[in-house]
């Protein structure tokens, strides 16, 4: 099996004339056909909502793109929140799944309607006193289980190690005390495991929150709204792994719905998702130009992007395919380590990697990068934060993102005297042209 890239040599030739390397580009009409297909997989759900976990890709117009779809927005953050509000999402499209919260995002959060997802049970308390004495209609529970979550031929993650949600004790409690404090709307949601590259963990996981929701009615009689299945949902990072069918998902989710709810009659609830990888990180790639090669105890490429651009290899160890573009179909005969430029040994997308011989200026695509890519970014040894593209179903290409500049990055220190002098130097490298190094 083999990853082709969305984007070919001579696009990106073009491309790269207008808008200097490193770049994320991203797939509009793959992150349109993709939203679509979500939606029809849980059509059969009335109250289905993906809320975009906005974390994995916070750029307005793709968030935009999916809001069209009829996805709301996961946020973590106030500035998440604010983004949401400000692209025109409206009461019970926002999704608050925060953790550690502090009060004035909780404030906010209820203020421009969002639903209030707590990650513990001491914040029924903390939001009661931050709300000055009430609680918001509409509350969500974050469930944690504990243990390890195995679908049966293999442990895909271990809840009891996350800092996250309520043990299932907690739950029945926070339920019982928010229908007493006269909590209308009840939801209950469960992340407990990343990055699944399988159909049934969404059908596992739902069964099990199904028969939760059933036990919280007997135990607490509040009978629950909608139940959120969160993120999670993988993708195919490597090429020979078989990506996620999104169709057969929920399909399964649907089965433990009809033999769970169907038969305890709670057939009015909502099924919400908080997908952000799933929706978004096929359909971005890291577009950066090989500038030196280093022949020592190992055979490096050097390219113009770093760990800044793309945080995930250096973290997680993460791997991201790469496609050499116009190299396509070279043997893959050689063996790199694939390096950004910053003074961290770990700062490399690829290590020991079989690709075609690559020269000077050759431009390498790397995968997989829509989601916790740019979002991740940061700006250690003083680097700067790329542009993000967007290519459009036309074939046309516009920037939805300008990369950053110095003024950016020096900026917080305007309270500073030298902030002029900063300044001033800004101005005076700007006389820099290249000839052709390469
Ligand atoms: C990160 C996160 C998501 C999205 O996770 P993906 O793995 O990108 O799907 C959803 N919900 C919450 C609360 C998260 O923290």
């Amino acid at each position: 099996m083999s990853k082709t890239a969305f984007v070919n040599k001579e696009q990106i030739l073009k491309i790269a004339a207008k808008y200097p390397t490193p770049f994320h580009i991203y797939d509009e009409k793959g992150i349109r056909e993709n939203a679509q297909a979500v939606k029809e997989a849980f059509a059969w759900n009335k109250g289905f909502r993906e809320y975009f976990a906005i974390k994995a890709n916070p750029n307005p117009v793709l968030v935009d793109i999916l809001h069209s779809y009829g996805c709301g927005a996961d946020c973590s953050s106030m500035t998440e929140l604010q983004l949401s509000k400000a692209l025109g999402m409206g009461e019970d499209e926002i999704m608050f799944s925060s953790n550690d919260t502090p009060a004035a995002e909780f404030v906010y959060a209820d203020r421009i309607g969002a639903i209030i997802n707590l990650d513990d049970f001491t914040h029924i308390e903390y939001l009661e006193k931050a709300l000055g004495g009430r609680l918001p209609e509409t509350v969500s529970c974050r469930y944690n289980p504990g243990g390890v979550f195995d679908l049966g031929n293999g442990i895909m993650d271990n809840p009891q190690d996350a800092k996250y949600g309520m043990t299932t004790e907690q739950t029945f409690e926070a339920f019982r005390i928010l229908k007493e404090k006269g909590v209308k709307r009840f939801g209950i949601h469960a992340f407990l495991a990343s990055n699944t590259v399988t159909n049934t963990y969404y059908p596992i996981l739902a069964g099990q929150l199904f028969e939760l929701a059933v036990q919280i009615r007997e135990k607490t009689g509040a009978t629950l709204s909608f139940i959120n299945l969160s993120g999670g949902v993988g993708v195919a990072y490597k090429p020979d792994a078989t990506a996620n069918d999104i169709r057969k998902i929920g399909e399964g989710v649907k089965e433990q719905y009809d033999k769970i709810l169907g038969k305890a009659g709670m057939t009015d609830v909502a099924i919400f998702t908080e997908m952000g990888r799933f929706m978004m990180a096929p359909y971005g790639g890291l577009v950066t130009q090989a500038i030196h090669e280093k022949h020592t105890h190992k055979e490096y490429i050097g390219v113009d992007a770093c760990a800044v651009n793309l945080m995930r290899p250096a973290m997680y160890e993460a791997y991201h395919h790469i496609t050499v573009l116009g190299k396509e179909n070279d043997p893959q005969d050689h063996v790199y380590d694939v390096t950004g430029s910053l003074c961290e040994n770990n700062d490399k997308f690829a290590i020991d990697r079989k690709l075609p011989k690559i020269e000077m200026g050759d431009y390498l695509f790397i995968h997989d990068t829509g989601a916790h890519g740019y979002a991740m970014g940061y700006n250690y040894n003083g680097k700067l934060k790329s542009a993000e593209l967007l290519l459009k179903e036309d074939g046309s290409v516009v920037q939805i993102r300008r990369p950053e500049n110095e003024l950016d990055y020096f900026a917080t220190l305007d309270v500073l005297p030298i902030f002029d002098t900063l300044k001033k130097e800004i101005e005076a490298s700007k006389d820099i042209q290249i000839s052709n190094v390469l």
